[in-house]
């Protein structure tokens, strides 16, 4: 899965090249890449077209594009991309070969097109009507994620507040999107690492301040992370690769299991959390104080 960064790249690349512009026609070739919109891929087309997109959205690790309908107004009907493991969106210039998984495809008003390329087919393209959710329009089937940590309008203190309350794992819980989205495995444990704090302590367990900075590193990682590989997509392509590494070059800890940590000098541990691997630093995160035995 791509992480907030990846999907705040392809977010600004779809600014970039689609507002303004009216969908003409929608092309369906897989059904799989649909499977999620009910109605089937006649309806979502048929909804689609003749829309303008007004905006390129996201919140956490979730993309959406809204639309206007020309000389009605704001339309109240989003169109959520899930990227999957594979998933693609590139705007092509007309007359570019379509690509061998591309399996969805938009004619826009200017003769390019907007395709989603999806090898693997876990991704795809659904409906949603728009809900009003604390004061955002967020599409109605990401009405119960949270405001991630680059978010404007992000409450560090609230979500610390509602961190002192899960008598759990602090690296679950920050993967837990309703609590606080956009934070995947990698980012989890490079805000850890940052914060000296090992993914396995009890959240309720940790000091206010702890998790404060916890938060903050968070967004600073990210942050750090978008300023690395925010400036390398071409301008033609507007694409995510999940496991593309193009921002592994910002990981202090994510993959470097047995090799040194660059603060202490100690060497990273890597262990099975949740069914996939945690990276720490034995020295500078210890696992002691809170701990519960693993689960
Ligand atoms: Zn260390």
């Amino acid at each position: 899965m791509p992480e907030l960064p990846e999907v705040e790249v392809v977010r600004r690349g779809l600014t970039e090249h689609l507002c303004g512009r009216t969908v003409e026609s929608v092309t369906v070739t897989h059904p799989r890449s649909v499977r999620r919109h009910e109605a089937g891929a006649a309806d979502m087309a048929a909804r689609i077209t003749g829309l303008s997109v007004a905006a390129a959205m996201r919140r956490g690790k979730y993309l959406w594009l809204t639309f206007d309908e020309p000389g009605v107004g704001s339309a109240d009907t989003a169109l959520v991309v899930h990227l999957g493991m594979s998933g693609q969106m590139l705007v092509q210039p007309a007359g570019v070969p379509v690509e061998k998984h591309a399996h969805i495809r938009a004619t826009l008003d200017d003769g390019r097109e907007l395709r989603f390329v999806d090898q693997r087919t876990f991704g795809g393209w659904v409906l949603a009507p728009l809900v009003e959710v604390d004061g955002d329009l967020l599409p109605d089937l990401l009405a119960h994620i949270a405001r991630d940590p680059l978010d404007p309008r992000f409450d560090a203190d609230r979500v610390v507040g509602v961190l002192r309350t899960k008598n759990t794992e602090i690296k679950r819980v920050l993967l837990d999107q309703a609590v606080i989205s956009g934070i995947g495995n990698i980012y989890a444990d490079e805000a850890l690492w940052r914060a000296k704090v090992h993914g396995g302590r009890i959240a309720s367990a940790l000091t206010r301040p702890v998790l404060r900075t916890l938060l903050a590193e968070a967004q600073a990682v990210m942050t750090d992370a978008l300023a690395a590989g925010g400036t390398s997509f071409d301008a033609l392509y507007v694409n995510v690769n999940g496991e593309s590494g193009y921002f592994e070059r910002a990981l202090a800890v994510y993959g470097r299991g047995d090799r040194p940590c660059t603060r202490c000098g100690a060497v990273i541990v890597r262990e099975k959390f949740m069914n996939r691997s945690s990276y720490s630093c034995p020295r500078c995160q210890p696992p002691s104080r809170g701990r519960r035995a693993s689960s």
